[in-house]
Order: structure tokens, then C-alpha cells, then sequence
């Protein structure tokens, strides 16, 4: 009789046990370009700060739902575009619902077209609104990440921003997911406008699909560089689709056992604790970076495209190839 307790607390946690045991995997989820993507199709439609204010209403409400602790980038000139008011009053709800924001620089130039000093200015001025949003939340603006992915295309430049970042209290946010969602949404804001919804329905299923198959791409790539599949970095962008497909998009990941974790609880894996050595003009997601860095070859053709329909959409040429992938 005295084993009877113990039997049923074993019994009683099994399935928790079982359920951790499953969730090793771990993603922090990371939005770039905040305070909202505008995409230029959109335009002159009016009134883009109340679309801006839906969308991110939207998003932070999924984020909510599903308990997702997110990091999201400011372009300091999105929010000026937005109008001041309006974009800052979009970031202070990022902060009031517990979420951090990262500077992803002014104007989002491409740090292959600046300089060094260039360079150090847009990082400088891309803290106008965030920092002290975050200072207000009593937290501190811990990352930066690159537009484009562009860390330096010299050693030199690779050095000397990676030096100055450090000097400002920032660490690097790679990311190590993505799915071409600029590219989903740019097809689907115009299938709005056009009030085209049976397409505007395939193609969030379509985005979704592309979700689950990047997820998996990555995840084995990651595995095959590394011997061990380390916490991911999601990234996704601001915009209409993403708000449109939050609770979808958010599932994809719970249903293959991914547990919610910071941008600080990844970058805790010794991984993200290495200086970045690779030089290149391209913006791979880190995994090609890793391969690079270990001579692991890598067949980046083997990652899917989105589909063609999607890239071809509302342009009068074919979709131009995309940019190369592995480094190696
Ligand atoms: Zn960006």
C-alpha cells in the first residue's frame, strides 16, 4: 500500500515527463522591421497608421495567446513614416506586453553600400524610439540586427562594426529560420487590394506549408553542421500576412514540439557566443555561416523555393533566381 503514492505520482507525471522530454527543441521567435512593412503596392491607400496599428494588434494578440516571449526590430525611419505618434505608439504596446525591441538600424541601408562611420551612424540613430521605450520598461536594449543580413562584406568592416556594437551593449541577433515571407507578402497585400481572396487564401495556406518545410530544412542543416540541433532564431517580418496567419503560423512550430524561448535563452547556447568570421555580401542564414566556418559541405540547392506562383504574382517578368545560398 505504501507504493501506491509513489505509483501514482509516476503515473500522474508521466505525461508532463514525456512532454518535456519531447520539447528539447527550443525557438525564440524574432519580428524585423517594426513598427510595420509597408509594401509599396499599398501606397497611396490610406490610412496606412490604422492598418499598421490593426496589424500589430493582431500579432500581439497571437503572441499572447500562445505565450511567446518575442524580440522585435525598429527601423527608427519606419516609425518617422508611420508618423511619430503613431509608429512610437505601436512600439510602446510591443513593450507593454512584455515584449523586447532590438534596433535594426535608421533607414535600413544595405551595409554594402556604407561605410564603417556610415555604418556607426545608422546604429546610433536607430535608437531615437526604442531605447527609451525599453528604459521605460526597465529593460535594456540588448540586440542589433543587420538589414539584409549584411554583417560586413570586408573583414575589416565585419571587425570593426562587430567591435562597436559590442562598445554599445549590443550583441548580434542571427536568425537561423526564414521563409521569404517579404516575398509571400508582397504577392498577397496586392491580392488584397485586388480583393482577390480565393488567392489570397491559397497562398496563406501555401506560406504555411512553406513554414513547416523551411522549419524542417533548417533544422536538419543546423544538425548536420553543428552534431546538434542548436536553439533556433525565427525570423519573420511585420506585415499584413504574418498578422493575418499569427495562431497558423505559431502552430506550426508547437506541433513539432518546438518549446517558446527569449532571444537571450538561445543566445545562451555557446553557439551564439563565437566572434562572426564569415565575410560575404549575401545575408545566409546562419547555418550556411556555420558550414562555412567548419568546412562542412552543404548543398544549399536543396532548400525549397517558394512556390512560383507566389514569386511570379503581379509581376509582368518572371521572378529574377534567387541569391546563393551555401558559402561553400
Ligand atoms: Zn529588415
Amino acid at each position: 500500500m505504501r507504493l501506491l503514492p509513489v505509483f501514482a505520482c509516476a503515473v500522474l507525471f508521466l505525461p508532463l515527463v514525456s512532454t518535456l522530454r519531447a520539447q528539447t527543441r527550443t525557438v525564440a521567435m524574432t519580428v524585423d522591421d517594426l513598427p510595420y512593412v509597408v509594401a509599396n503596392d499599398t501606397r497611396p491607400t490610406p490610412p496606412m497608421d490604422a492598418k499598421a496599428s490593426a496589424a500589430n494588434q493582431k500579432l500581439l494578440a497571437g503572441f499572447a495567446r500562445h505565450h511567446v516571449p518575442v524580440t522585435g526590430f525598429v527601423v527608427q525611419k519606419h516609425v518617422e513614416d508611420l508618423g511619430l505618434a503613431s509608429g512610437t505608439e505601436i512600439l510602446r504596446q510591443w513593450t507593454q506586453h512584455g515584449l523586447d525591441l532590438g534596433n535594426h538600424s535608421y533607414a535600413h541601408l544595405d551595409f554594402n553600400d556604407l561605410t564603417i562611420e556610415q555604418f556607426e551612424e545608422q546604429i546610433v540613430r536607430g535608437e531615437t524610439a526604442f531605447a527609451p521605450l525599453m528604459a521605460a520598461a526597465g529593460r535594456k536594449p540588448a540586440f542589433f540586427r543587420f538589414p539584409f543580413n549584411h554583417a560586413g562584406d570586408t573583414k575589416e568592416k565585419l571587425d570593426a562594426v562587430a567591435t562597436f556594437l559590442a562598445q554599445h551593449g549590443y550583441r548580434l541577433a542571427p536568425c537561423t529560420i526564414e521563409t521569404s515571407d517579404w516575398m509571400f507578402n508582397a504577392a498577397y497585400v496586392q491580392m488584397l487590394a485586388h480583393h482577390d481572396e480565393a488567392s489570397a487564401a491559397r497562398l496563406r495556406a501555401n506560406y504555411l506549408a512553406f513554414t513547416s518545410t523551411q522549419i524542417d530544412y533548417f533544422g536538419k542543416l543546423n544538425k548536420q553542421v553543428l552534431g546538434y540541433e542548436p536553439p533556433q532564431i525565427m525570423l519573420i517580418h511585420d506585415n499584413q500576412l504574418n498578422a493575418d496567419v499569427i495562431d497558423g503560423l505559431l502552430a506550426v512550430f508547437e506541433k513539432k514540439q518546438y518549446r517558446w524561448v527569449t532571444l537571450s535563452e538561445a543566445e545562451s547556447d555557446p553557439i551564439y557566443h563565437a566572434p562572426e568570421t564569415v565575410v560575404t555580401k549575401y545575408g545566409p542564414m546562419w547555418g550556411y555561416r556555420w558550414a562555412k566556418e567548419r568546412d562542412v559541405k552543404v548543398d544549399g540547392t536543396l532548400e525549397s523555393d517558394p512556390p512560383k506562383w507566389v514569386s511570379d504574382y503581379g509581376r509582368e517578368e518572371p521572378a529574377p533566381p534567387r541569391r546563393p545560398r551555401a558559402l561553400n
